[in-house]
This record gives structure tokens, sequence and C-alpha cells, in this order.
């Protein structure tokens, strides 16, 4: 999809206030307008199997999809199934991840998880939050963007950017990610879920960056209580 360009603004989101909540109305309105935005949003990590989701999704932790997919060609060729990284070297994985940052800790996960994959599901990727939560290195983010991709089961993925932007639009005031989480559930119907997800981290990506929102250039600036113009 051809992807807009707009001038950054130079103005800085400094309020230390809580922003106001806005309407149930007016949220559905907002998410109606920024899903027309983005009709294509989808996950942009790069996989062939439920199994190389998962592992891309750990290993985008601290980092960027774009640098994930740098590493995962060359990770996935060597090790492609959960029984091929079951058994690999630790340092191998390491080399092979290391721009991804946190790399220590990122390989000893996505092994053990692998390990666990093997040990309990067949090397198959279960299908519930709570499942997949006891996998090592899978968080709630974590497994809500792999029940969503590989289930069809919706979900919100509270990344970096949802939880900016939830609180940017007005949608909680909450901070702590599981909060948000439960307040962005009550807020919007079930169904959609894991689409106004990827659409809020579209967004973040694109037009409401963390440092200086392009308020000019957004699609729900008229709608948005922390709108700069
Ligand atoms: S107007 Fe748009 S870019 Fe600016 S803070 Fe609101 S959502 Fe973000």
């Amino acid at each position: 999809m051809a992807i807009k360009t707009h001038f950054k603004s130079t103005k800085k989101l400094t309020s230390i206030k809580p922003i106001k909540k806005v309407s149930k109305a007016k949220a559905h309105e907002i998410m109606e307008l920024l899903c027309k935005e983005y009709p294509d949003a989808d996950c942009e990590l790069v996989f062939k199997s439920d199994f190389q989701l998962l592992i891309s999704v750990i290993l985008s932790a601290q980092t960027t999809d774009k640098q994930v997919n740098k590493v995962t060609p060359a990770l996935f060729k060597k090790f492609p199934t959960a029984q091929k990284l079951a058994e690999a070297d630790l340092n191998e994985i390491k080399e092979i991840i290391r721009p991804t940052g946190y790399y220590n800790s990122k390989s000893t996960n996505i092994q053990h998880c692998a390990q666990e994959l093997i040990k309990n599901y067949q090397g198959q990727v279960p299908s519930n939050l709570e499942e997949l939560t006891k996998l090592p290195g899978v968080g709630r983010k974590t497994a809500n963007v792999v029940l969503g991709i590989v289930h069809k089961i919706p979900g919100w993925t509270v990344d970096t950017h949802v939880q900016r932007l939830s609180k940017r639009l007005g949608f909680t005031q909450e901070k702590d990610p599981h909060k948000i989480e439960i307040a962005l559930q009550k807020l919007f119907p079930n169904r959609d879920w894991s689409k106004l997800s990827i659409t809020l981290i579209w967004h973040g990506r694109r037009v409401c960056f963390a440092k200086s929102p392009n308020c000019k250039g957004c699609p729900v600036n008229h709608l948005c209580p922390s709108s700069l113009i």
C-alpha cells in the first residue's frame, strides 16, 4: 500500500496532566477513520510457519520488525523447526540474532521455547493464552499476536505504540499494559481487537511518533484530545 508522507511536527507532547478520556462513540469514530487510512494494516514480520512467527515475535522485543526480518532468514534457514532450534548450538543462535539486541536472553528464551514446544506440544504452537504465556520469552503481548494471526482468536497487542496511542487518543488513562488491554477490550467489540491493534501500531509507526507526533498530517487530529494543532 502507498504510505502517505507528511511533514513531522517539531512540537512535542509535554503535558503531564492525564489526557481526558473520549466517549465510546468518539473512540469508535477515531478507529473507523484510522482503519480507512490503513486498510492493509497487517503484521510486518516475515515468517513461513506458526513456529517461525512465534520466534519472530519473541525477537521483536525492544527492536523493530524490520530489524527482526533482517536476521530471521539466516536463523530459519539453519533452524527452520522447533526440533532444529531446540538442538542448536546456543552460540550459533546468539551470533545470528545479535543485531536484534538483548541477544543473550533472547537466544536462551527462543531455544528454551523450542524445547518446551517439543516436550509438551509435539513441536506445535499452542492455541490458548494460558499455555502460550507459560513458554519462555512469551508474555501477553506476544501471545495475543500469535493467537490473532495463527488461530484467528481476537486480542489486543499492547506494545509500545498501543500503550502510547491509547492514552493520547483518550481511550484510557491506565499505564499498566494489562490494564490498558482490559480497558480496550471494554471499549471495542471483541471481533475487531486484532485488526484495531495492528491499525494503532501502524499509525504509531507512521504518524503518531513517540517524540514528535505528526498531528498536521493525522487523519484524526480533529477528534484527538492530544492534537498539537
Ligand atoms: S492528532 Fe494524531 S498524531 Fe497527533 S497526538 Fe493525536 S493521534 Fe497522535
